[in-house]
């Protein structure tokens, strides 16, 4: 066994990745598929596309390397969350395009079952809200009589995009999902670790259509041996955002994760305790192994690397985003401005949809690189907003910030960010922490590393950013806590 292959099925790409015992990726490829917006506010995609891109690019990784099938000791997936597909168990045919995370068609189904909010909270850790899966089955289910009758009578089959590769890798022989994707349903209890009878009538939905829900790391099926000229077994799955970070390698709680791309993705482990939110974070599973399940809390930042592009795209003082970085160096700091990115309104802790932007401070001193910089400072300063949260919310201390994503090669963003919490950040080595971590699920079923003390042996970094508590970072600090509140809205 040399290679672990990796599946990551993204919203807006299918991608295979070959990492090797190292934990190196050795060869990847990529297809895009299209995005639908039948309407406002609506998103889908078409499943058969994803598949067909998926297999495409699992086929071209495995022949850009030349090696053979027995070479590969496993397949680990991980996937875009939420995303809803329900297919004829029979012929494997979709019923409906697979309704996205990004969809908000049922945000009146959610509206109607307020009253059961807290139902919903308080076993499956998740708000009522249209992103998660729970809702947009009900739609699909309550838009064609037909339907709801197949599915009754047990002729459709429910997947988020991990169980709909998995079927489809399997020839229909694997109806699968595991914790991490099942905790996003607003259909799985996560502290039973089982479909919920009492959500599933809320909400309408027959049992079975519902996925076996497994571990994170066991081998739950083989790829039929069609398909790719020999079976390989299928020993991981976990959602994007879990896989981040396990593979960031995130183990003990307090470990945080912050993904910095056009928002901010912020996990942070809390161990094997699901802690509930004071703040209208979400609690989660982070993964399930050798029969322990950890648990995660999970916040989001809307606006992070979108405010790179608005500066970008509408007040055009930088061409690319990286420019940004040059721009805020030109000017040793701040120089007073403030930056507070509400560009849609201010989530958590703040919750304020009405809120809007503002840049606050400018003196005829004030030069476009104050601007850029500040603009870097409110991305650090909304995910420390967030990770302040978790961390009372938790109960943990933290000592370190693992970073990835897009804006994460912002040198200057990352020391910000290292200032501001007062922590270590540290960026690995590899930016694929997603794909590896579901390859270090799939790895350790197999026995391709034997435990999570290996994988740190092989986990490397790319640079730690040491905080610097300056006064420069308090009196940003400061001003940014004074400012913030100048903003809010509702009440
Ligand atoms: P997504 O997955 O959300 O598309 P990516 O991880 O690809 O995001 O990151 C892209 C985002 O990061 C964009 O919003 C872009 O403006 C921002 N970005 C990319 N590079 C940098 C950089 N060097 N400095 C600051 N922001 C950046």
């Amino acid at each position: 066994m040399k290679y672990i292959l990796s599946i990551d099925a993204g919203t807006t790409s299918s991608r295979a990745i070959l990492f090797d015992k190292h934990g190196q990726a050795q060869a990847t490829a990529q297809h895009e598929f299209p995005q639908y917006f039948p309407k406002e506010s609506w998103v889908e995609h078409n499943a058969k596309e994803i598949w067909s891109t998926q297999l495409k690019a699992i086929k071209e990784v495995i022949a850009s390397q030349g090696i053979t099938l027995d070479e590969i000791g496993a397949m680990g997936i991980t996937n875009q969350r939420e995303t809803t597909v329900i297919w004829d168990r029979k012929s494997g045919e979709p019923v409906h395009n697979a309704i996205v995370w990004q969809d908000r068609r049922t945000a009146s189904i959610c509206d109607t079952l307020q009253t059961h909010a807290s139902t919903f909270l308080s076993k499956t850790g998740l708000l009522l809200d249209a992103y998660f899966s729970g809702t947009k089955i009900k739609w699909i289910l309550d838009s064609n009589p037909n339907l709801r009758k197949r599915a009754e009578a047990g002729e459709l089959a429910f997947g988020t995009i991990d169980t709909w590769l998995i079927w489809n890798l399997t020839k229909g022989k694997t109806h699968t999902t595991d914790v991490t994707n099942a905790s996003r349903t607003l259909l799985f209890n996560i502290y039973t670790l089982e479909w919920d009878t009492e959500l599933l009538r809320l909400l309408n939905i027959p049992v079975s259509l519902l996925p076996k829900v497994v571990s994170s790391s066991e081998v739950v099926g083989e790829t039929e041996a069609s398909i790719l000229g020999k079976a390989i077994p299928i020993s991981g799955i976990a959602g994007d955002q879990q896989a981040a970070l396990f593979g960031q390698l995130c183990i003990n709680p307090g470990d945080v994760k912050n993904t910095y791309g056009t928002g901010c993705f912020c996990i942070m482990n809390t161990g094997e305790k699901a802690v509930v939110s004071q703040n209208k974070m979400l609690t989660t599973i982070g993964w399930q192994l050798n029969g322990k399940v950890t648990y995660a809390l999970e916040g989001s930042v809307f606006i992070a690397g979108a405010l790179v592009q608005w500066l970008r795209d509408q007040l055009q003082i930088i061409k690319a985003a990286p420019d940004i970085e040059a721009l805020a160096n030109t000017v040793e700091d701040n120089g007073g401005v403030t930056f507070i990115p509400a560009l849609s309104g201010l989530g958590a802790p703040y919750w304020d949809p009405e809120a809007t932007g503002a840049i606050m401070g400018i003196t005829r001193g004030t030069q476009k690189g104050h601007i850029a910089r500040a603009a870097l400072e409110a991305i650090a300063l909304r995910s420390r907003d967030i990770i302040i949260e978790m961390q009372k919310d938790a109960g943990v201390s933290f000592d370190r910030l693992n970073v990835d994503g897009g804006a994460s090669n912002n040198d200057l963003l990352m020391q910000i960010q290292a200032n501001v919490l007062n922590k270590k950040v540290i960026r690995p080595d590899t930016t694929e922490t997603t794909a590896l971590g579901a390859a270090f699920f799939a790895g350790l079923a197999v026995g391709f590393w034997k435990d999570e003390k290996e994988l740190q042996t092989i986990w490397k970094e790319n640079k730690v950013f040491h905080p610097i508590n300056d006064p420069t970072t308090q009196g940003c600090i400061e001003r940014w806590e004074e400012r913030i509140p100048k903003v809010l809205k509702s009440k």
